[in-house]
């Protein structure tokens, strides 16, 4: 059997997905991007950049769109977004599979993004009813003093290619109920997901019958289209996901103009085993949480300690998990580890690892599984002596340093002592350190999870991550507020006008 006859077409199959979910053939034939898919290496579609004038044009029709949209009520605006979740619903396979097309999940792992984007819709249409405002204790006798929450404007998205379509959703379902419009820059590694998302859009705008045209729109291209969205004076919020280095361009840009930035950035994420954690649900949780997505998530596990206690018990199961995890088409059944994004992120890998080496490590695992044009490597375990340099910055690929730690305090300062500060766990049935880990002087992340690992986040809690990661925060929660603008009202209903602070002014 030749390698490349391991693997079927993935442009057939991607046509075939695309045409059902209704996105024209004009939007990804004959335009100058080519997009590969990392499972066989092959072009699957070629699309059309945005060029400045039509970025600028998608922008203006947003915010035309947002001067109507704002002044549909709430509950109602959650009807569209009930309706965007049902064509998500009956669409579940299909954007599913090309999820994995486009950015190589294994179909579970694509399935469960796009039901990740159900899920927000669902807690979006709950929220439209419920856009609270405070009323305020006033100091002045017959006054009243509340807080206001009213649409913000157009929301500038993002996005990274290893969640290609959840975390538009995370954004649009929220900012659809909050009032506002959404123009949307996807990865330029998937943009055929965002094309089918918008067309799913364009099918729950047609139901909802009067949503205004512009509403929401896809501009395609690399990063000057993401720049021109930072730029843009009626871009009032701008959330960006991705790497550390892109945050770095964007947060100060949109500061020089006062916008609001949504930075969700990159992670290093830890996990602590302690001498009394269940080493068999450990096992399963450091599993998932460091070789799933080809370790290709903000959230993925990178960092392990592991108590000197436990490590000759732990480790030893761990590297055999391991070997003997399945590599390969994460279309076939059985597969937990697909392919890197591409040739860069293999290289990236190969680099740490030898940068690993060089600085005292022991590497099992991270070779290439030769597979045609595509790039699939083993996940790699590697035992480090240290903390050292390699393993503080974020390699964005499946490989997972091990270190022995001492005492729970060498353990959380080891964890906390990197630029990033996303996502962390530990594993322990002992209370005390449960507790000391998510309190104030423990983990110093956005998320601190207790015998679950750091990835797999719901969207009921508001996602984010300190430091590096950008501070900002999505999803569940009051992360509703940044799409709103929030005024406060005092409204006097006497005859006098009695000053704040006891203040005097007569004329
Ligand atoms: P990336 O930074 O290369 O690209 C992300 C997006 O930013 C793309 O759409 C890109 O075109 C755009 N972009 C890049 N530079 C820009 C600039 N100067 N101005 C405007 N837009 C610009 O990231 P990636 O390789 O697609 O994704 C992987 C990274 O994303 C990892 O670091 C990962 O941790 C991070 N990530 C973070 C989260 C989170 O929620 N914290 C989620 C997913 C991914």
């Amino acid at each position: 059997m030749t390698v490349q006859s391991k693997i079927s077409s993935a442009a057939a199959e991607a046509a075939g997905v695309l045409d059902r979910l209704g996105v024209a053939p004009a939007l990804w034939t004959g335009g100058s991007r080519p997009v590969r898919s990392p499972v066989t290496g092959e072009v699957m579609a070629h699309v059309h950049d945005a060029s400045p004038a039509q970025v600028g044009a998608a922008i203006e029709a947003a915010h035309t769109a947002f001067l109507t949209w704002r002044n549909v009520p709430a509950p109602r605006r959650g009807e569209l977004v009930r309706l965007l979740g049902e064509e998500l619903r009956a669409a579940k396979a299909d954007l599913g599979a090309l999820v994995t097309l486009e950015a190589g999940k294994v179909t579970s792992e694509s399935l469960g993004e796009v039901q990740e984007m159900i899920d927000i819709c669902d807690y979006a249409v709950g929220l439209s009813r419920q856009l609270f405002g405070l009323t305020v204790a006033t100091e002045r006798p017959d006054h009243r003093m509340m807080e206001t929450w009213h649409p913000l404007g157009v929301v500038g998205i993002i996005s990274a290619f290893n969640f290609p379509v959840a975390v538009w959703s995370w954004n649009a379902a929220l900012a659809f109920v909050c009032g506002d419009a959404c123009v949307w820059k996807p990865s330029e590694k998937t943009p055929l997901t965002a094309l089918a998302v918008q067309a799913l859009f364009e099918r729950a705008a047609a139901k909802f019958g009067e949503v205004p045209a512009g509403l929401s729109s896809v501009v395609i291209g690399g990063r000057e289209v993401g720049e021109a969205l930072v730029d843009h004076p009626k871009i009032p919020l701008v959330s960006a996901t991705g790497s550390t280095a892109m945050g770095r361009a964007v947060g100060p840009r949109l500061a020089g103009r006062f916008a609001r930035a949504l930075l969700e950035l990159g992670g290093n994420n830890a996990g602590i085993i302690a001498p009394s954690a269940d080493l068999d649900l450990a096992l399963r949780g450091v599993a998932f949480a460091a070789m799933g997505t080809a370790g290709q998530r903000c959230t993925t596990l990178r960092r392990l300690f592991v108590h000197e206690s436990q490590y000759d018990a732990f480790v030893p199961r761990l590297k055999a998990a391991y070997a003997s995890v399945k590599v390969g088409d994460p279309r076939a059944a059985g597969t937990l580890v697909g392919p890197l994004i591409d040739e860069p992120g293999f290289k990236a890998m190969q680099q740490a690892l030898a940068d690993a080496k060089a600085a005292g490590g022991s590497v099992h695992g991270g070779d290439r599984v030769e597979m045609g044009e595509a790039f699939y490597a083993r996940p790699a375990l590697v035992e480090m002596p240290g903390q050292v340099e390699v393993v503080k910055r974020e390699t964005f690929a499946p490989i997972l340093y091990v270190m022995k730690y001492r005492t729970l305090d060498e353990a959380i300062a080891l964890q906390n002592d990197v630029p990033q500060g996303l996502s962390s766990s530990i594993f322990t049935n002992d209370m005390r350190e449960a507790e000391l880990f998510i309190s104030a002087r423990g983990s110093d992340c956005g998320i601190a999870n207790v015998n679950i690992g750091p990835s797999g986040a719901e969207i009921g809690g508001a996602f984010g991550g300190e430091k590096e990661t950008g501070g900002g925060r999505e999803a569940g929660s009051d992360s509703w507020k940044a799409y709103m603008r929030r005024a406060t009202n005092t409204l006097n209903y006497g005859k006098t006008l009695p000053l704040a602070q006891g203040v005097t002014f007569d004329v």
